[in-house]
C-alpha cells in the first residue's frame, strides 16, 4: 500500500478510502467531467474537521520524499480539467464533508466551511433575509469559485466573490492551521483572494452578507439570425455609463454539431423583485422562440439539476464590450466550427458575461485581490467557450478544434484593439496562464506571498493540479 496513504489511514482512520470502498467511489463520482472523474488517486482522504486537514498536510509533508505524498484539493469538483481536483496515484483531499454553514448574531457575516456547495449557502441563509456573492450554479463549490474570484449575480452590487470574504480559515504548508483577514496577515489575505490552491488549503470562509430578497428570473431563446439584435441590447447593457448594479446576465451561443443548428439564449436576473425590469427591456423586445420571466429566490434560481458526466472543454478571453466585436466572434466561431462534427457529436457553448467597471471598482475594499483589474480598465465582458462531448476518441479532435476557435476570436478582438490581458481563472482552458494576466506585479506579489507563507514551496510541488505560480525566469 501506498506509504502515504498506509499513514494518513493510521491517523485518519475511515476518514481515508481506497478503490473498491464506497467513500472513495462517491468521491469519483462527484466530479463534473468525466476527464477528473477516470483518474485513481491511491486513495481519498474525506476530512469532517478543519483539524484532519492540518494533519493530513503534517503527513504529507513529513513523507514527502514519497511520490504518493502529492496531494489534490476538491471542493465541489466542477473544474473541468483533468488533475486539478484529483490525482492519479496520490491523495485526493475530497472537502465536500466539512460543509457547515452558520452565522454570526446578526447574520452579517456566514462562516462557510470551504467544502459546502452555494445552494448549502443560500438554503441556509435564506431564512435570515441575507445573502452572500458566490455561484450562480448552486451544486459549484465554494472552495474553488473563491480563491479563483468568483462571478456571482451580485457582483455589480459588490464585486467578485473573493471580495467578500472578511476572513479565511486556512491550513498552510507548515501544517499550521491560520487565519488571514484585514489586520491578521493582510498580504495571505490578498493573495488568497485570485491565488487559488498555491498558498493553502482553506477550511473556513467567513463571507459577508448582503440583505437579500426575492430577486426576478428571465430566460429567453432567440433564432440565430436575430443575434445582432441580441449582441447590441447585451453591449449596451455590459457598456452602460451607469450599469445597473441589480443586473445580472449571461448571453450564450449555443451549437450542436449533429444538428448543426445555432441558438442564442439569455439568462437575465435582476436582483430585486421587479418583473420586467427596464434594463433588460431591449433584449426582451428581440423577436424570441421562447421566453420566460418570474420571481425566485436566490436559492431557487442555483437549484439547478445535475448533468451526467461527460468530456468538457472549458478556455476564456476576455474584451471590451462592443456589438461588431460579438459579430466577429460568432464570425470565427461559424467558420471554426460549423463543419466539425466528430464521432458522437459535440456541444459548444460559448458564454459572454459583463464585468462592469462598478464591480472592478469593489476591488478596492478589504485590501483588495490579485486579480489585477480595476475601474480604470473599464467595462468588459469575459468570454467562456466551452464544450462537452460523450467519446473519449474525440477529445483530441474538439481539443483542437476548440483551441482553433480560441485563437480566431483572439485574433479578431486584437484586430479591433478590444482584446483585453485578463484570463478569469475559474474558465481558464490548463493550456492558459492566467495568473500572469493579473499582471507582473500581482505575480511578483503572489511570488512573495508563496515563499514567506510556504518557503519550501509545498504547494507548488506537491499539489500539482490547478494554476501554479508562474516561475521566476
Ligand atoms: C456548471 C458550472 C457553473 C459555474 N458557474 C460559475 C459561476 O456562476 N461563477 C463563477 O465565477 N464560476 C462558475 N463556474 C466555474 C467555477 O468557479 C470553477 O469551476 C470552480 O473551480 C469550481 O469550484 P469547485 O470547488 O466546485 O471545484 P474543484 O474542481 O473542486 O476545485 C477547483 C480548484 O480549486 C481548488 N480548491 C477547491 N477548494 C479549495 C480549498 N478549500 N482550498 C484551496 N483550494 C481549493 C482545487 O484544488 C482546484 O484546483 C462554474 C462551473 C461549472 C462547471
Amino acid at each position: 500500500m501506498d506509504i502515504c496513504c498506509t499513514r494518513l489511514s493510521a491517523a485518519l482512520g475511515a476518514q481515508v478510502s481506497f478503490a473498491g470502498q464506497a467513500p472513495y467511489g462517491q468521491t469519483s463520482s462527484s466530479f463534473w467531467s468525466v476527464q477528473e472523474a477516470t483518474l485513481a488517486p491511491a486513495c481519498v482522504v474525506r476530512p469532517t474537521a478543519a483539524q484532519h486537514v492540518a494533519a493530513v498536510v503534517s503527513i504529507a509533508l513529513s513523507s514527502s520524499s514519497g511520490e504518493g505524498c502529492r496531494l489534490a484539493v476538491k471542493g465541489q469538483g466542477h473544474a473541468p480539467a483533468a488533475g486539478f481536483a484529483n490525482i492519479d496515484g496520490g491523495v485526493t483531499v475530497d472537502m465536500a464533508g466539512l460543509n457547515r454553514v452558520a452565522v454570526n448574531h446578526d447574520a452579517s457575516v456566514a462562516s462557510v466551511a470551504a467544502g459546502a456547495s452555494w445552494l448549502d449557502v443560500y438554503r441556509y441563509l435564506e431564512p435570515f433575509g441575507v445573502a452572500v456573492a458566490g455561484g450562480r450554479n448552486g451544486l459549484v463549490g465554494v472552495g474553488g469559485l473563491t480563491v479563483g474570484g468568483g462571478i456571482s449575480h451580485l457582483s455589480p452590487r459588490v464585486g467578485w466573490a473573493c471580495d467578500n470574504v472578511v476572513n479565511f480559515e486556512l491550513v498552510l504548508a507548515s501544517g499550521r492551521l491560520t487565519n488571514a483577514n484585514e489586520t491578521d496577515q493582510p498580504d495571505l489575505y490578498r493573495a488568497l483572494k485570485g491565488g487559488a490552491n498555491n498558498l493553502g488549503i482553506v477550511t473556513r470562509f467567513d463571507l459577508a452578507t448582503f440583505p437579500q430578497g426575492n430577486l426576478s428570473a428571465m430566460t429567453t431563446a432567440n433564432d440565430i439570425q436575430e443575434r445582432a439584435g441580441v449582441f447590441d441590447a447585451f453591449s449596451a447593457i455590459a457598456n452602460a455609463t451607469v450599469f445597473d448594479i441589480y443586473a445580472s446576465l449571461v448571453t450564450g451561443l449555443l451549437y450542436n454539431s449533429t444538428s448543426q443548428r445555432w441558438l442564442i439564449s439569455s439568462s437575465a436576473v435582476y436582483t430585486r423583485p421587479v418583473l420586467e425590469p427596464a434594463v433588460f427591456a431591449r433584449l426582451a423586445a428581440v423577436p424570441s422562440i421562447a421566453q420566460s420571466f418570474g420571481l425566485t429566490s436566490l436559492a431557487a434560481l442555483a437549484d439547478e439539476a445535475p448533468n451526467p458526466q461527460m468530456y468538457w472543454f472549458f478556455a476564456t478571453a476576455t474584451f471590451a464590450p462592443c456589438t461588431e466585436v460579438m459579430g466577429d466572434i460568432f464570425d470565427a466561431l461559424n467558420t471554426t466550427l460549423y463543419a466539425f462534427d466528430p464521432a458522437g457529436g459535440v456541444v459548444w457553448n460559448i458564454a459572454f458575461e459583463p464585468l462592469p467597471s462598478i464591480m472592478l471598482a469593489r476591488a478596492g475594499k478589504r485590501g483588495g485581490n490579485i486579480l489585477g483589474l480595476g475601474p480604470t480598465d473599464g467595462n468588459a465582458f469575459v468570454v467562456l467557450l466551452s464544450a462537452f462531448w460523450s467519446r473519449p476518441s474525440s477529445t483530441a479532435a474538439v481539443t483542437q478544434a476548440a483551441r482553433r476557435a480560441l485563437a480566431e476570436i483572439e485574433s479578431r478582438g486584437r484586430a479591433r484593439n478590444l482584446l483585453k490581458r485578463f484570463r478569469y481563472l475559474n474558465y481558464a482552458g490548463p493550456f492558459q496562464d492566467p495568473i500572469s494576466s493579473y499582471g507582473a506585479d500581482n505575480v511578483e506579489f503572489l511570488r512573495h506571498v508563496g515563499e514567506k507563507y510556504d518557503p519550501t514551496g509545498f504547494f507548488q510541488s506537491h499539489v500539482p493540479g490547478g494554476f501554479k505560480i508562474p516561475q521566476r525566469v
